[in-house]
């Protein structure tokens, strides 16, 4: 019998076949003798999927008496290492095919934890045959933290008895106020909470009077309850409430678009959903592009549900990890707000996956394993017959198709939740008004700045440019500082005194005289950065309190945290922010949104930077006037002409939107045609184009995939590799991975080469 997944994300035909042999074991209670189904064979086999890049699946003997199924984790000898890795297929006898007996080594631990469900490995080997990684690779995505494999240690918990202690001292009566009748406390807090130690605890207890436990590990999450806090929903939202629940009971799968302008509800309307998969017994995944827009998301689940979510980012520490991933993997997690690899969590019962802000490009994982997380979320959702909810106020063009043609479910909320309207949005001519000379605000920004600061309002500016200016060069002698690993200038941070690389995270101090040249006091900045547009507020605006976020900010804890508190509290009137601000945080008291420069993102030749400066700019304007005051929003432009700034001034997002798509449908660009990008890398230039010139010799013919390039990349260099591309362009149906891989396999990669595959690239660089 064979099964065939059908990806509808995308809109493409193309499906992959499992053998469903390789999960037909099912057992009641997750177990089975091996005995029971094998008959007089001396060696039982199973085959392994490791949690490493190696390009199969290998296999090991297991003993008789092992009680095994398919999805179990194990750990086997690889060469010199152990592996960490999982059952994937029945366990068989041993086989003439199969290597010689005394040549295969055995399974050498069995972990006591529920087995990786068929959904979970079917979704492994998707992911694995879609992007073209190993499944060893996509298993390492899901086996991510193998220390939870062993189950946490039992903490000591405390209570006190009846009995009194003989003799009191100061650390005792602290620790009789810290610990109070009835409460269990676990060692580490009650030592702390005392300021005591681990001895006076002990002690007590001998004399009988504190009692010791072992608590159960890792029962820290709590459960949301569903009816905790409900909204009022307007008719409109509950029309979408009822449309977006209707396959939660049925248990059957289902996308939809939601689509609704800023405010309009879609976090209130997707939360009552969650709700509705948290009464039918299913668990709720919420995917965010960054986890700088978790906190504020988490107060309002706090607010709805009485408790906050499981959380799964970067930021974790590694024993929160540890316990979140058992959690999972134990069926108890009920609703995670997670960074895209959330989705490779060992999930059991998943019957809701919200993609919220699905048109951003951070879901895209541009290293390793390279994917899509709005587009495998999809996948997800149909091996777990999942209803999956995109959400966005500017949907990628992909989803706005896919909606469009039936594929995907449209919900729409058409406008704000509220009194509160959509902010007027203006333009202004930058070769009519521009601003002073080595400035970057017109006067007719200004002004309107002004006029919401008069009105008490907080105003915002937004520029996606990091750091002070983007170039520095020699006045003197023209030398323009660039990365030395890099083809990348360097960016001159004022506030720290350096330049760094944006592309390897490099930096240097600030030199005080030209490296070039030698001549001092020479280096001017070209171009602004959030922390000039700060510079110039300050002289501008000079009894106004402004400050930047940006990116930058996110590594350092509690940084942009406390940023935001001071702007929520409204200690600060003028933000300066880069594409961070552009979504998510909600600032009720901004009366006006400014772009500084509209025509950035127009520049640069991608597939998507027409799209993907519409999404940015109707976003950044959309943060002024959310609540019951309507807002104003301008852009500042040297092209108030192009066709994009003028769909957005006459907030025409649809006709844009379709004129877009029939753009792409012409030319066959995605998602009317498919792309795969080709990143050839290395450390020396002439091996490299070696390499792919004889890549290029080898190209497949073929009726509707076509090869362009090899040509170098944009950034010809990051990090000392040199890099070139090949283009990989071809109809709907065609079957990229199957080109892709007869061509490689054509040839072997040298080792110094890498090549890396981007099966529906969003990155051309
Ligand atoms: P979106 O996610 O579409 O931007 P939100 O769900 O964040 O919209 O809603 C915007 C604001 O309006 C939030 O503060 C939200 O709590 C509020 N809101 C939306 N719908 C309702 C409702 N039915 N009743 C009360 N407040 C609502
Ligand atoms: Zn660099």
């Amino acid at each position: 019998m064979r099964l065939n997944v059908f990806l509808v994300a995308f809109g493409q035909n193309q499906s992959f076949t499992y053998d469903e042999s390789n999960y037909a074991i099912k057992t009641k209670n997750g177990t089975r003798n091996i005995m029971q189904s094998t008959e007089n064979d001396d060696m039982l086999i199973v085959a392994v999927c490791l949690a490493a890049i190696v390009p199969k699946v290998f296999h090991y003997a297991v003993p008789q008496d092992a009680e095994l199924v398919p999805g179990q984790f194990v750990l086997v000898p690889f060469g010199r290492k152990k592996l960490y890795g999982v059952i994937w297929e029945k366990l068989r006898p041993w086989q003439e095919n199969d290597p010689p007996k005394d040549k295969l080594k055995s399974v050498e631990q069995f972990y006591d934890i529920p087995p990786l469900s068929e959904e979970n490995r079917k979704f492994v080997d998707w992911v694995s045959s879609y992007v073209m990684s190993p499944q060893g690779a996509v298993l390492k995505l899901v086996l991510s933290v193998p220390d939870a494999l062993s189950p946490e240690k039992p903490v000591t918990g405390w209570q006190v008895s009846d009995k009194r202690p003989s003799r009191m001292t100061d650390a005792r009566e602290r620790v009789f106020a810290a610990l109070l009748p009835g409460k269990t406390m676990r060692t580490g807090d009650l030592t702390e909470a005392a300021s005591v130690s681990i001895s006076t605890l002990t002690s007590l207890e001998k004399e009988g009077a504190l009692i010791k436990s072992e608590l159960p590990a890792g029962t820290l999450f709590d459960v949301p309850d569903p009816t905790y806090s409900r909204v009022q929903f307007s008719n409109e939202q509950h029309e979408a409430v009822n449309m977006l629940t209707d396959n939660i009971e049925t248990r059957g799968f289902q996308c939809h678009l939601l689509d609704g302008v800023t405010g309009s509800g879609k976090t209130e309307v997707f939360f009552e959903v969650i709700a509705a998969a948290l009464t039918n017994g299913k668990s709720a995944l919420v995917l965010l592009p960054e986890i700088a827009l978790t906190e504020q998301l988490l107060a309002r689940f706090e607010d709805r549900f009485g408790c906050p979510p499981a959380l799964w980012h970067s930021g974790l520490t590694a024993s929160e990890r540890r316990r979140t991933w058992r959690t999972v993997a134990e069926g108890k997690v009920k609703v995670m707000v997670a960074a895209r690899s959330g989705l490779f969590l060992p999930w059991q019962d998943l019957g809701v996956i919200v993609v919220d802000e699905e048109h951003d490009p951070g879901f895209k994982q541009e290293e390793g394993v390279i994917y899509n997380a709005r587009d495998m979320a999809v996948v997800r959702g149909r091996l777990a017959d999942a209803t999956v909810i995109l959400s966005s106020a500017t949907p990628s063009l992909e989803s706005y198709v896919n909606a469009r043609d039936g594929r995907y479910h449209l919900v729409k909320l058409p406008s704000r939740h509220g009194s509160a309207g959509m902010p007027d949005l203006s333009m202004i001519d930058m070769r009519i008004d521009p601003p002073a000379r080595g400035q970057w605000l017109s006067p007719a920004m200004v002004s309107s700045m002004q006029d919401a600061l008069d009105r008490g309002k907080q105003t915002l500016l937004f520029l996606n440019r990091r750091g002070y200016a983007p170039l520095t060069l020699c006045r003197n002698c023209g030398h323009r500082y660039a990365c030395s690993d890099c083809d990348a200038w360097l960016v001159e941070h004022r506030s720290k005194n350096i330049m760094a690389c944006h592309q390897c995270g490099s930096v240097r101090n600030v030199p005080d005289k030209c490296e070039e040249c030698g001549e001092v006091d020479c280096l001017t900045a070209c171009g602004p950065g959030v922390e000039r547009v700060l510079e110039e507020v300050g002289h501008v605006f000079p009894d106004k309190k402004a400050a930047v976020l940006s990116s930058d900010m996110i590594g350092q804890t509690g940084e942009l945290q406390s940023q935001l508190s001071l702007i929520q509290s409204g200690a600060i009137d003028i933000i300066i922010g880069t594409q961070i601000i552009a979504k998510g945080h909600h600032f009720p008291e901004l009366g006006f949104a400014g772009v500084v420069d509209a025509d950035l993102g127009l520049g640069n030749g991608d597939l998507r930077a027409a799209e993907r400066t519409y999404q940015t700019l109707l976003q950044v304007s959309g943060r002024a006037g959310r609540e019951a005051s309507k807002g104003t929003a301008m852009l500042q432009s040297y092209m108030p002409d192009h066709p994009v700034l003028k769909a957005l001034i006459a907030g025409e997002r649809d006709i844009f939107l379709e004129r877009e798509a029939e753009m792409r449908a012409q030319s066959e660009m995605p998602p009317f045609g498919r792309l795969a990008g080709l990143v050839l890398s290395g450390p020396d230039i002439a091996a490299l184009n070696n390499f792919s010139r004889d890549l290029a010799a080898l190209i497949p013919a073929s009726d509707d995939v076509r090869v362009l390039g090899p040509a170098p990349a944009p950034i010809a260099r990051i990090r000392n590799r040199y890099r070139l591309r090949f283009l990989i362009k071809a109809g709907k149906q065609a079957k990229i991975q199957q080109f892709i891989a007869s061509w490689l396999a054509k040839t072997k990669t040298p080792s110094q080469i890498r090549v890396a595959i981007d099966i529906d690239p969003y990155n051309f660089l």
